[in-house]
């Protein structure tokens, strides 16, 4: 029996449908809004500016794991889709009062879209949103585009740049490579590297590394250190109760990632010197300590991006493509469906009812509040969809207790 305590904190149960429909499909969004539940407005878009990649990580979930969807679309978002992408968010900050919206220009690899076109989609979105509520623009790219004048045109904009880089020459190019087999590390150093010398330093945002535990877990955090970045966020990589995560022979069965983040952890909360922030650690202790956080990784804040296609296809968090063929799919495009009526599909609402939306396993768990059940797209399991605990559950377990306990919150 599935619970939602949405009203005046009682429990109500609510009705499944009994078709056999992995979760959450089996859940009725009529049932959450005759409870009183209602979504939460959208406020990261996270916008697909070009579909394909010049590079061929093997970790990739857009296109070496279970989605083939990135063949439909066309390679580079078309003006009329970002104009129709800008009317949307548009009409959402205003019917919802928004403060602020953050767009994200992702891919594939979203400067392959090329400077020109860039600029137009940035003096485009900054026409259409700004007039009514504040807008603010990211990137995550692999840097290998990053000529001055591209820096030039996103400096214009402020926008704030992610590089993906996974450690130092050998860890990276492990899995990080080019269409030929050659490693990326080198190129995209020396970008990172003439970058530093410009007056556009400023916009690198920090670092996404992709844990690969056959990488010492220090050497690969001191090799990210090098090139100074104000965040780093270390993934764990895409794996599922199906897909077990590499180096784990059984779904659950062994917790190899926890030993990995806490030597790390321990290296970094032990430093004398500044360290980069890194995000998974620092999202664990500010939810340790009641703090609220926005990261998806962990805790029960009710996610509110939502990813818009090349073809203006509204979908919901692009990872989930690492589960199954079209787990992602909405069915709605921005020349349909507003992102209100997005909002209402049952797979964005199971992600935003928090400790409600969990396993019973999750609910029962002592950590759960720090928790939250780990990464949605990690629970999922063939038969049962995503009510589950994470692939990493013992992984988390153990580097939440560890986190705790290094920072006297127990
Ligand atoms: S540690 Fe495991 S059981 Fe506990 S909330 Fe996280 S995924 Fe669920």
């Amino acid at each position: 029996m599935f619970y939602c305590s949405v009203m005046a904190g009682v429990l109500v149960p609510l009705t499944r449908k009994n078709s056999g429909e992995e979760w959450p499909e089996s859940l009725r969004p009529s049932d959450l809004r005759a409870l009183g539940w209602t979504a939460r407005p959208f406020t990261e878009f996270v916008v697909k500016v070009h579909s394909r990649c010049n590079l061929a990580c093997d970790y990739c979930y857009l296109y070496e794991l279970g989605d083939a969807s990135w063949k439909d679309q066309p390679g580079r978002m078309s003006l009329s889709v970002a104009e129709a992408v800008g009317n949307r968010i548009a009409e959402q900050a205003t019917r919802h009062g928004l403060v602020g919206v953050r767009m994200v220009l992702h891919g594939g690899e979203p400067l392959l879209a090329g400077e020109p076109h860039i600029r137009r989609l940035l003096e485009l979105w900054t026409e259409l949103i700004t007039p009514v509520t504040r807008l603010s623009f990211s990137m995550q790219t692999n840097g290998l585009l990053l000529t001055d004048e591209m820096l030039d045109t996103l400096a214009r904009f402020d926008v704030s740049i992610g590089v993906s880089l996974d450690g130092g020459i050998t860890h990276n190019d492990r899995h990080r490579m080019h269409r030929n087999g050659a490693g990326s590390y080198q190129a995209v150093a020396e970008r990172l590297h003439t970058w530093k010398q410009s007056v556009h330093w400023p916009l690198f945002a920090g670092i996404l590394a992709v844990i690969d535990i056959e990488n010492d877990p220090v050497e690969t955090y001191e090799a990210l250190c090098a090139f100074d970045p104000p965040k780093i966020d270390l993934m764990f990589p895409h794996a599922n109760w199906h897909t077990p995560p590499p180096g784990v022979q059984q779904a659950g069965s062994a917790a190899p990632y926890a030993a990995w983040l806490i030597a790390v952890f321990d290296h970094w909360f032990d430093s004398p010197r500044d360290e980069p922030s890194i995000r998974l650690f620092d999202a664990i202790i500010r939810l340790l300590h009641g703090e609220p956080s926005s990261f998806e990784s962990v805790g029960l804040a009710p996610v509110t991006l939502v990813v818009v296609q090349p073809d203006g296809s509204i979908e919901q968090v692009d990872t989930l493509k690492s589960s199954f063929d079209g787990a992602a799919e909405t069915n709605a495009s921005v020349f349909r469906e507003s992102f209100d009526d997005v909002a209402n599909n049952t797979s964005i609402a199971a992600r935003q009812l928090g400790r409600e939306g969990l396993s019973d396993a999750c609910r029962r768990c002592a950590v759960v509040q720090t928790c939250g059940g780990g990464y949605y797209p990690h629970r999922y399991r063939p038969g049962s969809g995503f009510l589950n605990p994470s692939v990493y559950c013992a992984d988390l377990l153990a580097l939440i207790t560890h986190v705790s306990e290094r920072c006297g919150a127990t």
